[in-house]
């Protein structure tokens, strides 16, 4: 039996109806921005497999970092113990992070840093005795696939089957060009209605990814920041994804003025080598959880906790990060991006063609469905496959979100295989 086969007969792939799914593609070897299946097939990684690879695969310094931590120490308890990697990522995070930002609290991805900055909120009013019950979130949200986080997102076909177990939540539109005013009433409203009940408002800073990489600006998000502090409402900047560079600054935050109380920090955090979650938080959340009374304590922590292996990945991603050649990359892409548009922006059959920092999007006109099940997604997904391409299409929207290494000859052939997808195969 070939590896797929094998794998057929064991395993449950996320996100997957594994009724209609077809085999799936065994990779052996990663490289670059490069992977390569069993056949020595070449598949350009232009999703970084599922956004979080922002380094290239099997880099040589994030490995040889991990090497070395495994051969010192692979895990310790967190609770009660300590090691450098954890202490010096704190430290390396922390400066990187805005200056508001006081604590690091660890996990082990997306979903639990959202989760533990959801519970952070909820435990600090009840630690100041004056429970609040609600959080404001951003309708077509995407935060995770946990009951907390599922419940901060978008009442979806992702979520459906558990509706009713999700906790209240009051969802305001996305700030959008022209939109500004009507979600500023809308946030304004809210904040009325549920007078001191409204625990934090979480949201994706300007970039909805799940939403199908909906783009808004900084300035809308300044005033809605502003709006939750005047209110002491708990602000919580899901950098899940738009972390690490993704938009051109290191976070996506870093374009706005008014700073978040809490960030949740994930996917890009090890470079994209092992599942790690960070989320931050300002002093007096911190402070809330202090005290004699032993029932404030912070009762949240996986056995993962600070991985001192998924440290060292996260520091040796540190390094790459302070290299000036990483941030060239980042605006070359970007750069790159921003000329296909040009390009690619007055063709019939596309629309809403957008960047932002190294992360391209357009949607198809389709007269179809622009569900993310329609059979367009599914048509266009196995053609760049076909072409040796890896992009997952979000329904109709295409995009392209590669490693920071991806090369100008990779990306013009990812781009070109796009154009011909649209101007081919879109009938
Ligand atoms: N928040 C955002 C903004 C995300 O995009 C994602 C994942 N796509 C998550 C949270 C959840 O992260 P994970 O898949 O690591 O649980």
């Amino acid at each position: 039996m070939t590896l797929s086969e094998r794998d057929k007969k064991n395993i449950w792939h996320p996100y997957t109806q594994m009724k209609l799914a077809d085999l799936p593609i065994a990779i052996v070897r990663g490289e670059g921005a490069h992977l390569f299946d069993d056949a020595n097939k070449k598949y350009i990684d232009a999703v970084s497999s599922w956004w979080v690879n922002v380094h290239g695969h099997a880099h040589p310094h994030i490995a040889k970092k991990i090497f070395s931590q495994l051969q010192t120490l692979e895990h310790v308890i967190f609770a009660g113990f300590t090691h450098a990697p954890a202490v010096e990522l704190s430290e390396r995070l922390l400066n990187k992070l805005p200056s508001n930002q006081q604590k690091i609290f660890f996990s082990d991805n997306g979903s639990t840093a959202v989760e533990v900055a959801l519970k952070m909120a909820f435990q600090f009013w009840s630690n100041k005795n004056k429970p609040r019950k609600k959080i404001i979130a951003f309708a077509e949200a995407y935060h995770g696939d946990t009951f907390g986080a599922m419940s901060v997102s978008a009442r979806s076909a992702f979520t459906a089957p558990f509706f009713s177990f999700l906790f209240d939540v009051i969802f305001i539109d996305i700030p959008t060009k022209g939109n500004e005013t009507k979600v500023i009433t809308q946030l304004k409203n809210a904040i009325q209605e549920n007078k001191n009940d409204i625990a934090a408002f979480i949201f994706e800073p300007l970039l909805q990814g799940t939403a199908g990489m909906k783009i808004y600006e900084a300035a809308a998000l300044d005033e809605l920041i502003k709006i939750c502090k005047q209110a002491e409402i708990i602000t919580i900047a899901d950098e899940v994804m738009t972390g690490f560079g993704r938009t051109g600054k290191f976070f996506a935050t870093d374009y706005c003025t008014e700073k978040a109380d809490i960030f949740c920090l994930s996917k890009g955090l090890t470079g994209g080598t092992m599942a790690m979650g960070i989320t931050s938080c300002v002093q007096f959340i911190y402070d809330a959880f202090l005290s004699d009374d032993k029932l404030k304590t912070f009762f949240h922590g996986h056995s993962y906790t600070a991985n001192p292996v998924a440290c060292a990945a996260a520091l040796a991603s540190m390094d790459i990060f302070d290299e000036i050649d990483t941030w060239k990359n980042i605006q070359r892409i970007e750069k790159s991006h921003l000329k296909f548009l040009e390009i690619i922006k007055d063709n019939t059959h596309i629309k809403n063609a957008r960047c932002i920092g190294t992360v391209v999007a357009v949607d198809l006109q389709t007269e179809k469905s622009t569900s993310y099940f329609n059979t367009i997604r599914d048509k266009a997904y196995n053609y760049f496959l076909g072409k040796g391409v890896l992009l997952r299409p979000l329904g109709n929207i295409i995009y392209i979100m590669p490693p920071y290494c991806i090369t100008n000859e990779d990306l013009q052939y990812v781009y070109h295989c796009i154009e011909k997808f649209i101007t081919e195969e879109l009938i």
